[in-house]
């Protein structure tokens, strides 16, 4: 891949702490952010629309984009496909875009075992119950999805050294403004992981307890 302009950056993050509507957010406030729309073999959610949140798709529609190569990268998530459309990211990196791909650890290994340069940021939650609360009353999930994407978001967050900056959702406003900054400057040094964030998710972690 030529990223002549462009560039990808992954935005990760635990179901529940708010990746979605912040990433709205950002390409409101910045032309030159693009988020990618992978093909997912889930289905929709009340509110989501084909072709803006995902392309929707059956088993064996997913397995024929498969087979002719048409993903960068694919996983199974919570018992669902998930995939990146290659041809949409190159087209996008060409015309210098900021290509941001809303996916997971594995979705990003994948890529960077590809050879392809795509800098990784993560969104935390401020705690634990902030975490819990927001996947509880998104109540879009039945029960046992919840506590499924609950043990998730502790899987995934284990995941954090895999990234170059943490961003902690505490204040939406000022979560998008580090983002921005981020994806505007990505050699910044604000909000790049460090030693201090092993404490921050050390905490996290301890009060699942
Ligand atoms: P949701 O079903 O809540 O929209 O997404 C579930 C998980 O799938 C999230 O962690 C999300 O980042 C991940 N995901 C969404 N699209 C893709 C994709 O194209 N590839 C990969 N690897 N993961 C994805």
């Amino acid at each position: 891949m030529n990223a002549k302009n462009g560039m990808l950056f992954v935005v990760a993050a635990p179901s529940g702490a708010g990746k979605t509507s912040l990433l709205k957010e950002l390409s409101k406030k910045n032309n030159r952010v693009i988020i990618s729309i992978s093909h997912t073999t889930r289905k929709p959610r009340d509110g989501e629309i084909e072709g803006e949140d995902y392309f929707f798709v059956d088993e064996k529609s997913f397995k024929k984009l498969i087979e002719e190569n048409h993903f960068l990268e694919h996983a199974r998530v919570f018992g669902n496909h998930y995939g990146t459309s290659h041809s949409f990211v190159e087209s996008q990196i060409q015309t210098g875009k900021k290509i941001i791909l809303e996916i997971d650890w594995q979705g990003m290994q994948k890529i960077k075992a590809k050879g392809v340069e795509i800098i990784g940021i993560f969104i935390l939650p401020p705690d634990y119950i902030t975490l819990e609360e927001r996947l509880i009353n998104r109540q879009k999930d039945s029960s046992t999805t919840i506590k499924q994407r609950m043990d998730a978001a502790l899987d995934e967050i284990s995941h954090y050294k895999e990234f170059d900056f943490i961003v902690v959702n505490d204040k939406f406003d000022e979560t998008v403004a580090k983002l921005n900054e981020i994806i505007s400057d990505p050699k910044t040094d604000h909000n790049r992981r460090n030693s201090s964030h092993d404490d921050f998710i050390s905490k996290i972690m301890a009060q699942r307890d």
